[in-house]
């Protein structure tokens, strides 16, 4: 099953993410956490990323695009993936899309979580606390200056990905607003698994 969920910070991507790994056992591919690891790693593309990420910017659509490109014919993909936060611009899901037409697959659902924007800052705020609570460390991106730029890329550059699936037929949505439950439920509806 291959599967692409789009949502802006804090809409629950990555939680729900976790959980259809461990209910599908197919991988998590998050630019995201990618990225954080070569910034960690201090490799060339992590010292390219890291301005960019921590002033809430989206890096080059090149780098996301080799990254996803490098995993998604692994061999812990066989059986499929969950995009979780790419693509991120058109750009980058007309690159996916030439990318698993050479690989000849295709997307089973590309899924959006709704949510109310007035409520993404404290479940950002909530989230950093559950890591800290866990003696975790918040990410560079997580505050308020850096969540408002991430806000603006996320309506300018990829409120329009949503657009350029629905045109397709592609586009299912889910209420993030929802106890994590019940979205859940609305993913497994909308991929047409019946639990
Ligand atoms: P995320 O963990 O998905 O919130 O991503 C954190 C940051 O990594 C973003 O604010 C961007 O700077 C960068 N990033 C992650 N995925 C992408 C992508 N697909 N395109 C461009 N930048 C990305």
């Amino acid at each position: 099953m291959r599967l692409v969920l789009l949502g802006p910070p804090g809409a629950g991507k990555g939680t729900q993410a976790a959980r259809l790994v461990a209910k599908y056992g197919i991988p998590q591919l998050s630019t995201g956490d990618m990225l954080r690891a070569a910034v960690a790693a201090g490799t060339p593309l992590g010292a390219q990323a890291k301005e960019i990420m921590n002033r809430g910017e989206l890096v080059p659509d090149r780098l996301v695009i080799d990254l996803i490109d490098l995993r998604i014919c692994a061999q812990e993909c066989a059986s499929g993936f969950i995009l979780d936060g790419f693509p991120r611009t058109v750009a980058q899901a007309r690159a996916l899309d030439v990318l698993l037409a050479d690989k000849h697959m295709n997307l089973d659902a590309v899924i959006e979580l709704l949510v109310d924007e007035d409520a993404l800052l404290a479940r950002v705020e909530n989230r950093n606390r559950v890591t800290l609570k866990a003696g975790g460390v918040v990410r560079a991106d997580d505050n308020p200056e850096s969540l408002k730029i991430r806000l603006e890329a996320y309506r300018a550059q990829t409120a329009p990905v949503s657009a350029y699936y629905a045109e397709r037929g592609a586009l299912k949505q889910a209420d993030g607003m929802a106890p994590i439950d019940e979205v859940s439920a609305s993913i497994d509806g909308a991929i047409g698994v019946r639990v």
